[in-house]
């Protein structure tokens, strides 16, 4: 479980988050909602300790990962795959290298058996014959795909997406849409998705954090966002339906 305590966060001046409290449950998937700037990557990047709060705290499985030694966020951080926004592979590197990167970074398994498990994530995003190509190669959404088989080549028990479907289109994004629901299912990850797309929340989300001017303005399961009665959220989800 990851639990996000009062936190604020400021650059310089510029306010972006205050008093965020979120309590994100085992194995639920989880939408962050909320306009461009709102600080929908700023709350993503805290989750797994890329920025740390100014005040307040995140705990994840009851480990304050503001407060840990960098050692122990190291052994924390492997139980996250994050799906940068842009996807972030390494251009020089075949689809394959890409894959077995954080296998050779941060496992211990010999070299036949890294060569499986890429072989099995590539499968798993549907992509089995990649491997070769490199990034320049492939289309925007090949491209993901190859980045989320990256992401889960460590069994993550945490998948954070940010913006998973930006850019595409949209049969791509339900392609995009469909593997981030079979993952949650079977692999039983919990999920974060940063995203504007309310189609795709619509797909994939249990519930939605809507963050609007530094806040968390609302919290609450799918079903209550087709009823809801917040005019600054009923404002944003209409806004985005067309
Ligand atoms: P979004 O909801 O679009 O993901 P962000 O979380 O990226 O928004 O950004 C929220 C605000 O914080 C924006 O105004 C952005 O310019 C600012 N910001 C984000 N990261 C930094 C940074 N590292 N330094 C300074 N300002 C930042
Ligand atoms: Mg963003």
């Amino acid at each position: 479980m990851i639990q996000i305590e009062h936190l604020h966060k400021s650059f310089g001046d510029l306010d972006v988050l205050e008093d965020v409290s979120l309590n994100i449950h085992e194995g639920e998937t989880l939408a962050i909602i909320g306009q461009s700037g709102s600080g929908k990557s700023v709350l993503m990047k805290h989750i797994v300790g890329l920025l740390s709060p100014d005040r307040g705290r995140v705990l994840v499985d009851d480990v304050d990962i503001c407060s840990v030694p960098y050692e122990r966020l190291r052994e924390v951080r492997k139980h996250f795959g994050v799906l940068f926004q842009g996807g972030a592979l390494f251009d020089s590197m075949t689809s394959e290298e890409n894959v077995a990167f954080p296998l050779e970074y941060f496992s211990s398994r010999s070299p036949a058996e890294i060569k499986a498990r890429v072989a099995e994530c590539l499968e798993l995003v549907r992509m089995p014959d990649v491997g070769p190509k490199k990034p320049a190669e492939l289309s925007g959404g090949m491209r993901k795909r190859v980045a989320l088989a990256r992401a889960i080549a460590l069994e993550p028990k945490y998948i954070l997406y940010d913006e998973p479907t930006s850019g595409l289109d949209p049969k791509t994004s339900n392609t995009i849409d469909e593997l981030i629901q079979q993952l949650a299912e079977e692999m039983n990850v919990t999920s974060v998705v940063v995203t504007h797309d309310m189609h795709s929340v619509f797909n994939i989300a249990d519930r939605a954090a809507f963050l609007y001017g530094k806040s968390l303005h609302w919290v609450g399961p799918i079903d209550a966002i087709h009823n809801r009665d917040d005019p600054v959220l009923d404002s944003f989800v209409t806004a985005s339906e067309y």
